[in-house]
């Protein structure tokens, strides 16, 4: 849940609101330039590379050498040839890439951003839910920590959770953590019933049916495109459904100017860049309020990564014996991904 100290960061921030463009600045008048200028600097001293979640702030975006999703970005870190990477995402993602990477250097700009589907499934409760459940195969999504991932048989992303619970043989019950939200889809997807954890984004719980009707009404030829994780009474006013570079792909593919966008809004700043011409408006949470931003991915900030890279730290560090239970589940997704 939040921290009492996440939510002043974030209010002196300029917010996305509907209908507004999607500017955010940093809180203090820094020199934004030079700072860029030092990080790049000290990403070549360092041989360091830099990935950043679609969710970040479009100034950390900006000095990215790679945006993506989970799934792409912990493709990216598995390649990677360099000796740093700074991960401008939430802890789990940073986890995986250590995972994937025990050789190299794993840091995150704040060791605070965390992910409240992650938080809600506690490694110890989630060993005795698989423990009641013991002829289930695991699948937990990537939004997980090392821990469960280790508890796991399988890890998906939103990209390719249908791909592959399509491709666990017919017989053989389903186990699904976290997201009870990206579950339920998924089972809708695949005509298959498994077993929830019963966990969710607090970030896509609060989009609200209101405000979509609103929205409607008032962009009636736009494209409704939504996330997964976001509950089934909002999917069903969805145009189309995805991960956020399936949405990002869309957004571009799709011949609709006008696009209602029911995900957390850092994934605009691509989609603007992309389509200049078309409109994508994000969705408010209850009352208009603020809380379609992602708290933990916004406590990065430009400051942060250049005093990441200065320090070297926070560091990702794992128990080896959890890293390497946690790296077969993953592997055996990017081997099952198309
Ligand atoms: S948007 Fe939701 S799922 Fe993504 S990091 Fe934030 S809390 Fe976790």
């Amino acid at each position: 849940m939040l921290g009492a100290s996440i939510m002043p960061q974030i209010a002196q921030k300029k917010l996305y609101t509907a209908e507004s463009t999607h500017q955010t600045v940093l809180p203090a008048p820094i020199n934004q330039e030079a700072v860029k200028e030092q990080i790049k600097s000290l990403c070549k001293k360092r041989n360091a590379v830099i990935l950043a979640h679609y969710y970040q702030d479009e100034l950390i975006q900006d000095i990215a050498h790679f945006i993506g999703d989970s799934l792409e970005l912990s493709r990216k870190a598995a390649a990677t040839n360099a000796e740093v990477i700074v991960f401008c995402g939430v802890h789990f993602m940073a986890e995986t890439a250590k995972i994937l990477s025990p050789d190299k250097k794993v840091v995150i700009p704040d060791v605070n951003a965390g992910c409240s589907l992650s938080n809600e499934c506690p490694e110890e409760d989630f060993r005795k839910f698989c423990e009641k459940h013991p002829d289930h195969f695991v699948i937990s999504y990537i939004n997980c920590s090392a821990a469960v991932k280790a508890q796991s048989d399988l890890i998906c992303t939103s990209s390719n959770a249908v791909e592959l619970v399509k491709q666990v043989p017919k017989e053989m019950p389903i186990l699904f953590a976290p997201d009870k939200n990206l579950g339920r889809w998924v089972e809708r997807q695949t005509g298959r019933k498994m077993t929830l954890w019963p966990g969710s984004c607090m970030v896509h719980e609060t989009f609200n049916e209101e405000a979509i009707l609103k929205l409607k009404i008032n962009h009636p030829e736009a494209d409704v495109i939504a996330h997964p994780e976001c509950t089934e009474v909002l999917l069903q006013y969805a145009d189309f459904i995805g991960s956020t570079s399936k949405l990002l792909s869309y957004s571009q593919s799709s011949s609709s100017e006008e696009f209602i966008v029911l995900t957390e809004p850092g994934i605009i700043y691509q989609m603007q860049k992309n389509n200049p011409l078309k409109t994508f408006i994000p969705v408010p949470g209850i009352d208009g309020c603020n809380c379609n931003i992602c708290p933990y991915m916004r406590l990065n900030t430009l400051e942060k990564v250049l005093q990441s890279l200065i320090s070297l730290s926070p560091e990702i560090s794992l128990n080896e014996q959890i890293r390497l239970k946690a790296l077969s589940p993953i592997n055996k997704m990017l081997s099952l991904s198309a």
